[in-house]
Protein backbone atom coordinates (compact mmCIF):
# COMPACT_ATOMS: atom_id res chain seq x y z
CA UNK A 1 0.00 0.00 0.00
CA UNK A 2 1.28 3.34 -1.02
CA UNK A 3 0.98 6.75 0.96
CA UNK A 4 -0.64 9.30 -0.09
CA UNK A 5 1.76 12.89 0.19
CA UNK A 6 -0.73 14.72 -2.23
CA UNK A 7 -3.75 14.95 0.73
CA UNK A 8 -4.73 18.94 2.56
CA UNK A 9 -2.51 17.67 5.75
CA UNK A 10 0.66 17.50 3.57
CA UNK A 11 1.36 20.65 1.14
CA UNK A 12 3.50 20.74 -1.41
CA UNK A 13 7.33 21.53 -0.21
CA UNK A 14 7.62 24.61 -2.50
CA UNK A 15 4.82 27.30 -4.36
CA UNK A 16 4.69 31.17 -4.91
CA UNK A 17 5.41 33.12 -1.63
CA UNK A 18 3.04 34.22 0.43
CA UNK A 19 4.53 37.25 0.71
CA UNK A 20 5.46 38.62 -2.67
CA UNK A 21 4.47 36.22 -4.99
CA UNK A 22 7.39 34.92 -6.10
CA UNK A 23 7.78 31.53 -7.86
CA UNK A 24 9.94 28.58 -5.96
CA UNK A 25 9.06 29.31 -2.28
CA UNK A 26 10.07 26.77 0.34
CA UNK A 27 7.13 25.89 2.86
CA UNK A 28 7.49 27.89 6.08
CA UNK A 29 5.17 26.39 9.05
CA UNK A 30 3.55 29.20 10.92
CA UNK A 31 0.43 27.94 13.06
CA UNK A 32 -2.31 28.88 12.23
CA UNK A 33 -1.81 30.52 9.11
CA UNK A 34 0.00 26.89 7.50
CA UNK A 35 0.24 26.35 4.72
CA UNK A 36 3.04 29.32 3.99
CA UNK A 37 5.21 29.69 1.63
CA UNK A 38 8.18 32.34 1.45
CA UNK A 39 11.24 32.57 -1.13
CA UNK A 40 14.54 32.96 0.21
CA UNK A 41 14.62 37.08 0.83
CA UNK A 42 10.62 37.17 2.35
CA UNK A 43 12.26 33.76 4.17
CA UNK A 44 15.03 35.73 5.61
CA UNK A 45 13.10 38.63 6.60
CA UNK A 46 10.77 36.22 8.59
CA UNK A 47 12.95 34.43 10.38
CA UNK A 48 15.03 37.72 11.73
CA UNK A 49 11.08 39.48 12.72
CA UNK A 50 10.71 35.91 14.41
CA UNK A 51 13.58 35.79 16.28
CA UNK A 52 13.54 39.49 17.08
CA UNK A 53 10.01 38.49 18.79
CA UNK A 54 10.98 35.20 20.17
CA UNK A 55 13.73 37.94 22.49
CA UNK A 56 11.22 40.48 23.05
CA UNK A 57 8.74 37.86 24.40
CA UNK A 58 11.96 36.22 26.48
CA UNK A 59 12.44 39.95 27.98
CA UNK A 60 8.61 40.57 28.81
CA UNK A 61 8.30 37.45 30.74
CA UNK A 62 11.65 37.97 32.63
CA UNK A 63 9.70 41.57 33.38
CA UNK A 64 6.61 40.38 34.38
CA UNK A 65 7.92 37.49 36.56
CA UNK A 66 10.23 40.62 38.40
CA UNK A 67 7.63 42.59 38.62
CA UNK A 68 5.16 39.88 40.37
CA UNK A 69 8.14 39.44 42.87
CA UNK A 70 7.62 42.53 44.03
CA UNK A 71 3.55 43.14 43.61
CA UNK A 72 1.90 39.90 43.22
CA UNK A 73 1.09 39.47 46.90
CA UNK A 74 -0.71 43.01 47.31
CA UNK A 75 -1.84 43.91 43.86
CA UNK A 76 -3.16 41.24 42.05
CA UNK A 77 -1.68 40.04 38.69
CA UNK A 78 -3.31 42.78 35.88
CA UNK A 79 -5.05 41.89 32.23
CA UNK A 80 -1.82 41.72 30.64
CA UNK A 81 -3.47 42.34 27.12
CA UNK A 82 -4.71 45.13 28.35
CA UNK A 83 -1.63 46.12 29.66
CA UNK A 84 0.39 45.70 26.72
CA UNK A 85 -2.28 47.09 24.63
CA UNK A 86 -2.21 50.54 26.34
CA UNK A 87 1.73 50.35 26.56
CA UNK A 88 1.95 49.91 22.89
CA UNK A 89 -0.18 53.38 22.04
CA UNK A 90 1.47 55.16 24.65
CA UNK A 91 4.81 54.23 22.80
CA UNK A 92 3.33 54.77 19.40
CA UNK A 93 2.11 58.11 20.47
CA UNK A 94 5.71 59.18 22.11
CA UNK A 95 7.25 58.15 18.92
CA UNK A 96 4.87 59.96 16.57
CA UNK A 97 5.72 63.13 19.17
CA UNK A 98 9.25 62.94 18.69
CA UNK A 99 9.15 62.24 14.82
CA UNK A 100 7.09 65.73 14.19
CA UNK A 101 9.56 67.49 16.67
CA UNK A 102 12.45 66.30 14.76
CA UNK A 103 11.05 67.63 11.76
CA UNK A 104 9.94 70.71 13.42
CA UNK A 105 13.43 71.47 14.18
CA UNK A 106 15.20 70.47 10.67
CA UNK A 107 12.56 72.48 8.81
CA UNK A 108 13.87 75.92 11.40
CA UNK A 109 17.32 74.78 12.17
CA UNK A 110 19.18 74.62 8.48
CA UNK A 111 22.62 73.55 9.27
CA UNK A 112 25.21 76.17 7.19
CA UNK A 113 27.05 75.08 4.19
CA UNK A 114 30.37 73.60 5.30
CA UNK A 115 33.71 74.70 2.85
CA UNK A 116 33.44 72.18 0.48
CA UNK A 117 29.69 72.82 -0.06
CA UNK A 118 30.30 76.32 -0.67
CA UNK A 119 33.56 75.66 -2.98
CA UNK A 120 30.16 73.39 -4.95
CA UNK A 121 28.17 75.87 -5.25
CA UNK A 122 30.70 78.86 -6.68
CA UNK A 123 31.82 76.21 -8.87
CA UNK A 124 28.37 75.03 -9.81
CA UNK A 125 27.82 79.22 -10.60
CA UNK A 126 30.61 79.27 -12.55
CA UNK A 127 30.37 76.91 -14.60
CA UNK A 128 26.68 77.75 -15.84
CA UNK A 129 27.79 81.05 -16.09
CA UNK A 130 31.00 80.89 -18.39
CA UNK A 131 29.02 80.08 -21.37
CA UNK A 132 25.95 82.50 -20.80
CA UNK A 133 29.09 85.40 -20.48
CA UNK A 134 30.98 83.81 -23.76
CA UNK A 135 27.31 83.94 -25.36
CA UNK A 136 26.61 87.50 -24.17
CA UNK A 137 30.68 88.86 -25.55
CA UNK A 138 30.03 87.20 -28.99
CA UNK A 139 26.61 88.87 -29.51
CA UNK A 140 28.19 92.57 -28.38
CA UNK A 141 30.75 92.03 -30.93
CA UNK A 142 28.33 90.83 -33.34
CA UNK A 143 26.34 94.35 -33.01
ZN1 LIG B 1 8.82 36.69 -1.11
Amino acid sequence: MTENTDTPATPSLSGECSNCTAPHAVLYFDPPYSPHYLCPECFRRQTLYDGANAQLELLLREAVAAWQSVWGETYPRPDLGERFHNLGDKLEEEEEAARQERRTRTMHIQPPMSAQQCREALECIERTRAPLLARRAALEEGI
